[in-house]
Parts: C-alpha cells; sequence; structure tokens
C-alpha cells in the first residue's frame, strides 16, 4: 500500500512483533530488494537490509539498501532512534508525528483525537516530559531538558551497544564504533 507522504511502500501481509513484515520466514523488505536490485542481500545476524525511511514495514526498495550491523546501530544512533519512542515496541506516535504536535496549534482534545493518544500524552510531549530526548524538536535551550536529554542519549547508546554484542557483534567492534570502554560494553551487555 503506498503512503503518499513518505513515498512509503507498505507491507500489509504478516508483520514480525517489531513491525517488519515476513513472506513465510524471509524479511519482506530484503526479498523486495533482492527482487528490485536482482541481486542476493548479505544473510546471517550481523547483516541487515536497512531502512532510510525507519519506517519497518515499508518494502518501497528506494528506501532500503544493504548493510552490516553496525551500519544499522550507528544509522540509528545518528538519527537517535535507539530502542526509545517509535521503536518502543507499543509506541502509537513516529518522530515525525512528535514534531508535528509541538509544532502545530490544534487543541490538546482534536490533537489527542488526531493523533490517537491520550491528551496526557500531548501535554507530556509537549512540555518535554515525553519524547524529551527528540533532538530536532523545537526546544528551549538551557533548560535542564537538554541536558537530561544528553544523559538519556548516553544511556541509550550503552544499552545499544549491549544489544549488538548479544546480537553477535564482537567487543572489539563495538568498542570501535561507540568509543566506550570494554569494561562499559561488557556489562551492558550482561543487562537485558
Ligand atoms: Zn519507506
Amino acid at each position: 500500500m503506498p503512503e503518499p507522504n513518505s513515498g512509503c511502500l507498505l507491507w500489509l501481509g504478516g508483520v514480525t512483533p517489531r513491525g517488519y513484515g515476513k513472506i513465510g520466514k524471509e524479511p519482506a523488505h530484503r526479498a523486495s530488494l533482492e527482487h528490485a536490485t536482482g541481486k542476493r542481500g548479505p544473510r546471517g545476524k550481523t547483516f541487515h537490509t536497512l531502512h532510510k525511511c525507519d519506517n519497518p514495514s515499508c518494502v518501497e526498495p528506494t528506501h532500503l539498501r544493504f548493510g552490516t550491523m553496525s551500519d544499522n546501530i550507528k544509522d540509528a544512533a545518528r538519527k537517535g532512534r535507539l530502542s526509545r519512542g517509535e521503536r518502543h515496541y507499543c509506541a502509537k506516535l513516529t518522530a515525525e508525528q512528535v514534531r508535528e504536535i509541538c509544532a502545530n496549534a490544534m487543541g490538546r482534545n482534536e490533537a489527542a483525537r488526531h493523533y490517537g493518544v491520550s491528551d496526557r500524552m500531548i501535554t507530556k510531549i509537549r512540555k518535554g516530559h515525553s519524547w524529551s530526548w527528540l533532538k530536532d524538536k523545537p526546544t528551549k535551550a538551557h533548560e535542564p531538558a537538554v541536558v537530561k536529554e544528553a544523559m538519556e542519549g548516553y544511556r541509550a547508546a550503552i544499552e545499544m551497544a549491549g544489544r549488538a554484542v548479544r546480537a553477535g557483534m564482537s567487543v572489539r567492534e563495538v568498542v570501535r564504533e561507540f568509543g566506550f570502554s570494554h569494561s562499559a560494553i561488557c556489562r551492558a551487555a550482561r543487562l537485558q
């Protein structure tokens, strides 16, 4: 199903719990990119087919590229998505929508209805209590929230490093990628 705003092509078949389309046991987005390019994508747990659009269910070949686990992590770190916000299992909003909520003049109740979240959530987002880490969201400088955001960014990055190790990336590679110490990464890898 084409999505007019983003140009995404949304997969309407079965999806994994994380929202990736699947054909049988194959990831649908990888199959789509393979079909479009005629190339066989790399397999294995340290290889991924990446979304430039950050939309897990998208199978538009021009939004996809083959990459490695470490590309995926670099991407995630750069985009600030990590394991928070929209990547979170039950998140209802995308980063784009959060920016809209902060920028638009919709009333609280109207916005809640429009985005399908509670009006309390709208208030939290607008006050910066929720999604406060979102980098390019309009926010006043020097607010405690900015400091908090930096701390949360660190915490999320170290969690991501831990997850990368558990997913099969070598600690050395993760050290190189993230710049954290070997021991900090080992510690993070043991936390769930
Ligand atoms: Zn897309």
